[in-house]
């Protein structure tokens, strides 16, 4: 059992796609390999060994980083893989069952609703309504028979453009589910730039709609600005290539920061744990609401309570301390109440976007 395998936890930054289990993606890409003739074997392969190398060994220093560019290739090859409603919705299942293991007892997955194409790209054989519906399915299902609550964002990819993005929210808007609960604006921080989707956040705020946003995760990032005093979003994921003054701006104007070590260090966006910015933040306010996530856990083959286990570790933080950090900074007893004796009503009261 990981250190922190026991205490209860919540997962509030956790992306579909990349929460596959590891073993999962491999044994697709061996099928692949299997079922092909020779036409594309180099290229599975080569598919096999970026993942290898994405894949985090379990110490404090990273060896195996690579830069954020190759990390979304690796989105491409998931996306190949998850290519119909059965294995969507058994992948989902398997993540709900592997946050629950860890004893994480509320998790906000998220994700990009898309359409599946046939193999040369014509006809759709899933519409992103029914990719989103399969995927509110397993959770309703999950939720009769596990204590685990579980959540939805719909995620706009930036990449993918406004119109794209738009629509992901109209559709939050349509479906009206209980499940979904916000939107997350995520995607490649080279491509494009949020303040492109002004209308989008605009549109979310005019909807009621909670916002979590991701930022800094390069030094570029020339959206910083635009998110932290125009768009002031419910949360903000990463915020680690912030400079001195911008920390100082958060300190003073709280925006609660969901925090994804290990994925920081694969993607080379923070060089050593200990020098993890999630301490300027804890160290100067024991109160500013920081949440510990897995980001991509399956590409990078981690667990939640690793997560805590490399922060505790790198800043010397005892357990007690894991476990003020999770209960003050995110209503914790609410969810340890709504989880031990739910009820409906005890599901209203708990609002995982304001801590
Ligand atoms: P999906 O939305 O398909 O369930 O999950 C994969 C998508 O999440 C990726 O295509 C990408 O848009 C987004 N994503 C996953 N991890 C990261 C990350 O570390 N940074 C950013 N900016 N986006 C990510």
């Amino acid at each position: 059992l990981d250190k922190f395998s026991k205490l209860p936890k919540i997962e509030l930054h956790a992306h579909l796609s990349g929460s596959v289990r590891y073993h999962t993606i491999i044994d697709l890409l061996n099928e692949e390999l299997n079922a092909l003739d020779s036409a594309e074997p180099q290229k599975i392969k080569s598919e096999i060994d970026l993942l290898n190398c994405l894949k985090n060994k379990p110490s404090i220093s990273c060896t195996n980083s690579r830069s954020l560019s190759e990390c979304f290739q690796v989105f491409t090859i998931l996306h190949r893989l998850l290519n119909n409603l059965n294995i969507l919705e058994k992948v989902t299942h398997d993540i709900l069952q592997d946050f629950e293991s860890d004893n994480c007892v509320y998790l906000e997955l998220r994700t990009t609703p898309r359409n599946i194409y046939d193999q040369n790209r014509t006809k759709i054989l899933v519409s992103k309504r029914h990719y989103l519906k399969k995927i509110i399915n397993v959770l309703e299902n999950f939720e009769r028979c596990h204590k685990m609550r579980v959540r939805l964002l719909l995620s706009v990819d930036r990449a993918k453009g406004v119109q794209d993005g738009l629509e992901n929210v109209l559709l939050a808007n349509e479906l009206e589910s209980k499940y979904i609960v916000g939107i997350d604006f995520s995607g490649n921080p080279h491509v494009n730039s949020f303040q492109d989707f002004e209308q989008i956040f605009n549109i979310c705020k005019e909807n009621g709609l909670k916002t979590t946003v991701h930022i800094a995760e390069i030094w570029n990032d020339r959206d910083k600005d635009f998110i932290l005093k125009k768009i002031r979003p419910d949360r903000i994921g990463h915020s680690v290539c912030l400079d001195q003054e911008e920390v100082e701006y958060l300190i003073q104007n709280p925006i609660p920061i969901e925090i994804c070590p290990t994925s920081n260090l694969v993607t080379k966006c923070v060089h050593q744990i200990d020098k993890h910015p999630f301490f300027d933040f804890y160290s100067k306010n024991k109160n500013y609401p920081l949440t510990i996530c897995t980001d991509d856990c399956g590409i990078f083959d981690i667990t939640l309570s690793k997560e805590y286990e490399l922060i505790s570790e790198a800043f010397k933080l005892s357990h007690e301390q894991m476990f003020y950090l999770s209960k003050t900074k995110m209503n914790f007893t609410e969810i340890l109440r709504w989880c031990n004796d739910y009820s409906a009503s005890d599901a209203q009261g708990f609002d995982p976007f304001c801590p």
